[in-house]
């Protein structure tokens, strides 16, 4: 098979599928490879002969350009995967011309992060026909733990986003209740104790918890080191607000949550730094 996109997330599940027995090809413009993979010199090398062609790209715009050249020269039946995070319209722009061609496609983004990849338990979203997801399967099994199929191509970048969007607001009003409690006296161990077992738990307070030494091991016990990077945020809340603008929803608290980040990104001491530290940010704060 094919890989296009060996970064900090497509490295690892490019080569635990060649681990699993997979011959895979790989191509990334920086020349990273990964352990057990093949190096092609372009993308089309990387697709030739390939039943599936797997794409880890930065953005959407990439993922079109890369398409252009990939699936012409992929073998009539073979399936693109998509597990990229992307707009839903590219998504769909991609699916219909791999239609055209006679050939699948799956978008597939994950959850999980570079320890999902690393460690072969990623959750798949995906979107496509029945029969391309039936054949790509098998490489979800390997490369994670679980993959739900959501609907047509698209489906599972509106779930990603849809999901992305729920966790950028709350780990961002975690933050700033943890900031509320401190000021109110509050010891952030009670503080935690009571959230994590009532109706403001989440899988930010619960799983992710912000502040240091509370909860399970987190980001923040070392010093906001991502774990999920700012950045990589605020590109999921923009492509959230971008598909909201697009189908015309109302959607106030993820426009306020992009807001959020892209100042922490943009203008503070975010960038490079884990989600999670919206916590001292706020903690320094007052109101005005
Ligand atoms: P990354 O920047 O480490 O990897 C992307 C790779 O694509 C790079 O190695 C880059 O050189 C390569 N690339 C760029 N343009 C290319 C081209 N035209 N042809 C071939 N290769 C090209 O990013 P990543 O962290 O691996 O993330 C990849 C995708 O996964 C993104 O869409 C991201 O949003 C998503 N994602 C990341 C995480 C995470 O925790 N890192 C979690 C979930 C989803």
């Amino acid at each position: 098979m094919g890989f296009i996109g060996l970064g900090n997330m497509g490295g690892p599940m490019a080569h635990n599928l060649a681990a699993a027995g997979h011959t895979v090809v790989g191509f990334d413009t920086a020349g990273t490879t990964a352990e057990g993979v093949a190096v092609a010199e372009t993308a089309q090398a990387a697709c030739a002969d390939a039943d599936f062609v797997i794409t880890m790209l930065p953005n959407g715009a990439i993922l079109r350009a890369v398409a252009d050249q990939a699936l012409p020269a992929m073998k009539s039946g073979a399936v693109l995967i998509d597990c990229s995070t992307v707009d839903v319209d590219s998504a769909r722009h991609v699916g219909a011309q791999a239609a055209e061609m006679g050939l699948g496609f799956v978008d597939a983004p994950v959850s999980g992060g570079v320890g999902g990849a690393s460690g072969g338990t990623l959750t798949f979203m995906t979107g496509g026909s029945d029969a391309a997801f039936a054949a790509a399967s098998p490489l979800f099994d390997i490369m994670g733990q679980k993959a739900v199929h959501c609907g047509e191509a698209g489906a599972g970048q509106a779930a990603k986003i849809c999901n992305n969007m729920i966790l950028g607001a709350t780990m961002a009003v975690t933050c700033e209740a943890f900031a509320l409690a401190d000021k109110l006296g509050l010891d952030r161990q009670k503080m935690f104790d009571v959230v994590s077992t009532s109706s403001g738990y989440s899988w930010s307070m619960n799983a992710y918890c912000p502040a240091p030494g509370v909860g399970p091991q987190s980001p923040a016990d070392n010093d906001y080191t991502p774990g999920f990077a700012a950045e990589l945020m605020l590109k999921d809340l923009g492509l959230s607000q971008q598909a909201a603008k697009a189908v015309d929803a109302d959607t106030p608290m993820g426009a306020l949550a992009r807001e959020l980040y892209a100042e922490f990104v943009e203008n503070e001491d975010g960038k490079g730094r884990d989600f999670s530290a919206m916590l001292p940010r706020f903690a320094a704060r007052g109101r005005d």
